[in-house]
């Protein structure tokens, strides 16, 4: 008996101890109503003295990183319902995170303190065949997506980093190698379930909820609630597709241009069941492409881009693959295994968004983006996605603006150590700043989010804004939902 009290005292003792180190902790309100709050949440709730809390909050890119409060790792609706529910009670912030991809790290919130609920568990894949349909958690990786959608023979439209969330990805839009043919992530969401700033779990389609369902279809990230499934239209695999390679002489200028002319003039003519992503560095030019079909019918549809385009300096690749070889060619994972179990590949890295309409860029643009990339001081990559078919489709259920668009530029800029953040982060801001105003629309692209772009509330959403404000006010009054680029309560 006296044992069993000295070891009641010792464990008393220890729960003080750790108590007291969560309350030394956490910087904002008292842990201790926020843990007992927490503590009928199913899934693991991790908090920042926990030994594995700083490699949860690691993730693609480590030029900025925040340290939340706690990280909930909800397993269902319910999880998620609590969470939102003490997130109200205690006056806290609470943020969705389903991939933790987003480039200014927003899945953390954009700022400290705040409770992130994590949806990683939250990751079942229902595959309806016959309706040609998938209720898909939105915890789910894009990898993970391809493999299990590929084994019953379907696929979605989706960008093809395998560690990338369906959750952020497909709220913001989420284009693809697959998206001219078969329109963005987003177009292909039939229907949702959020859960709402009072905890309460919303079905969402376009008849139920109609408005946020607009909102939710290009705008939803982060800002009206914290999605928790999809249900997703999904599309036959194609039985063979074609992958493509193809490299140019960088170094000669004429022969630039010459690209550039055809991937302007040619590019928005092409079949929808190719897609194209050029590439242009300091030391590189090349095109790497996909076709939804057979080799000998690649070849044909690229018969006369590639007669209007500079000699290649290496033979052109025609790729015969399976639809699931290619997934795994195009994710640039270093094997196989990392497709299905995504890894982040942690750098320091600033990307800005341009959206090129009409006829392209002019020549004068590619020469001052040719010059930028030769004297800059840091890594730079442009990557121009071929937008067109059925991305381009206007859909007035969608908040996806961008459907004029004949490509879409990403810049990204790679260092190594964290002295050269403010250097390299300075000279790419700068320069898509200027090329911005000079040579592109004004409009950027919201899945490549960017904290120092101006006016990025036009830029990303165009004149739907006010709608999305307006949609904003109704489901989330008091601004639960919020980071620094979420749509807000007003103007
Ligand atoms: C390596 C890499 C490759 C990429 N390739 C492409 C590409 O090919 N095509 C393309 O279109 N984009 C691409 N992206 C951009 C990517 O689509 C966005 O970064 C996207 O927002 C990431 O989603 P996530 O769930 O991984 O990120 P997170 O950081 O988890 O979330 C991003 C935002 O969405 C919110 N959010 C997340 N989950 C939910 C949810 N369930 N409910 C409500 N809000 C939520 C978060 O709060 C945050 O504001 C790429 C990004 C990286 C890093």
């Amino acid at each position: 008996m006296k044992l069993i009290k000295q070891f009641d005292i010792i464990l008393l003792l220890l729960w003080c101890i750790l108590s007291f180190n969560f309350i030394e902790n956490i910087n904002s309100g008292p842990i201790s109503s926020l843990s007992s709050c927490l503590s009928s949440i199913e899934g693991p709730v991790i908090y920042p003295n926990d030994t594995l809390f700083p490699s949860l909050i690691i993730d693609q890119n480590i030029r900025v990183n925040y340290t939340p409060t706690v990280l909930v790792y909800a397993i269902d609706n319910k999880d998620v319902q609590k969470a939102v529910k003490c997130a109200v009670e205690l006056k806290r912030d609470i943020v969705p995170r389903s991939g933790g991809h987003s480039y200014e790290k927003y899945g953390l919130g954009g700022r400290d303190n705040v409770i992130v609920l994590d949806l990683t568990f939250v990751n079942g894949i229902t595959i309806n065949s016959e309706t040609e349909t998938a209720k898909i958690g939105a915890g789910n990786r894009l990898g993970n997506v391809y493999n299990q959608l590929n084994q019953a023979g379907f696929l979605i439209p989706a960008g093809l980093c395998p560690s990338v969330g369906i959750g952020g990805h497909a709220l913001g839009g989420g284009f693809g190698y697959y998206s001219r043919k078969y329109g963005l992530a987003c177009d292909n969401i039939i229907s949702m379930e959020m859960v709402n700033a009072k905890g309460e779990i919303l079905q969402v389609d376009s008849i139920l909820n109609s408005d946020l369902y607009i909102a939710l279809r290009g705008a939803g990230g982060g800002s009206y609630g914290i999605v928790t499934y999809f249900v997703f239209r999904i599309h036959r695999t194609p039985p063979q597709v074609t992958y493509m390679e193809l490299a140019f002489n960088r170094a000669n200028m004429t022969q630039v241009y010459q690209l550039f002319d055809t991937f302007n003039e040619v590019g928005p003519l092409l079949d929808d069941g190719i897609a194209l992503k050029m590439r242009l560095n300091k030391s590189s030019l090349s095109i790497t492409g996909l076709y939804l079909g057979p080799c000998a019918e690649a070849q044909n549809a690229m018969k006369e881009f590639l007669s209007k385009a500079p000699e290649p300096i290496s033979i052109p690749k025609f790729i015969p693959q399976t639809f699931y070889e290619s997934v795994e060619t195009l994710s640039k994972s270093p094997n196989k295994y990392e497709v299905v179990n995504p890894v982040h590949h942690p750098n320091f890295f600033k990307a800005k968004s341009f959206v090129v309409k009409g006829k392209g860029l002019t020549r004068q643009a590619i020469k001052v983006l040719v010059d930028f990339l030769n004297g800059a001081s840091c890594k730079i990559l442009a990557s121009f996605d071929l937008f067109g078919g059925a991305a381009n489709v206007y859909d007035s259920s969608s908040s996806f603006i961008h459907r004029d668009a004949l490509y879409c530029i990403q810049m990204e800029s790679d260092w190594e150590t964290k002295e050269q953040n403010t250097k390299c982060t300075d000279e790419i801001n700068e320069f898509g700043r200027n090329f911005q105003l000079n040579f592109t629309s004004d409009e950027s692209y919201q899945d490549f989010i960017d904290r120092d772009l101006d006016d990025w509330q036009t830029r990303y959403y165009g004149n739907i804004f006010g709608k999305l404000v307006k949609i904003k006010r109704k489901y989330d009054p008091n601004n639960l939902f919020n980071f620094p680029q979420s749509i807000p309560v007003q103007v």
